[in-house]
């Protein structure tokens, strides 16, 4: 989950905390920004081609966050495409969602996807979330007990409220 939101916000987002932003455009660039954005050490993308092909998956995955028509679809499409399927591998055995020797874009892809879609599969779609801010399209996983979360950050939420006060003083 962590994944997906990460990936669509450092590869797909032109627009955060009230700012333009430019989502790096070439592969180099795409797998510099990767590294620096995910964290996880094991698997990462070493290849500028793969950083390209996660941007694609990046892009797909957006529209499950702003509850964009046919997002569903395409999410399914998706875990298809990338061979997404349950696999036990390891001592003790552990459970993963792309087989065992899915490539990197594979099994990211496969991972993500299913994550989401469990998400949406019970019931719990409306946490996958993108800021309501003005100029504000980062993604985000709403993990509030009653799924209440409006904005990325506590920026957009005052950056939000002000606008919202100069709107009433004007009224
Ligand atoms: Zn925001």
């Amino acid at each position: 989950m962590e994944l997906a939101v990460v990936l669509v916000n450092t590869l797909v987002i032109t627009q955060a905390r009230g700012r333009p932003v430019e989502p790096p455009e070439s592969g180099a660039e795409r797998l510099t920004a990767l590294t620096a954005a995910v964290t996880e050490p094991a698997g990462r993308p070493r290849e500028a081609g793969d950083a390209d092909a996660l941007a694609a998956v990046a892009e797909g995955l957006h529209p499950v966050f702003t509850a964009a028509p046919g997002a569903v679809e395409e999410l399914n499409a998706m875990l298809v495409r990338h061979g997404a399927v349950p696999c036990l591998y390891g001592e003790p055995p552990m459970l993963s969602f792309h087989a065992r020797d899915a490539g990197t874009v594979d099994a990211w892809a496969a991972s993500m996807g299913t994550a989401l879609a469990m998400v949406i599969g019970v019931g719990q779609g409306v946490r996958l979330r993108s800021c309501e801010a003005a100029g504000c399209d980062l993604v985000f996983f709403d993990v509030t007990r009653n799924a209440s979360r409006r904005f990325c950050g506590l920026s957009c939420q005052n950056r939000a409220k002000a606008t919202a006060y100069r709107a009433r003083r004007r009224a």
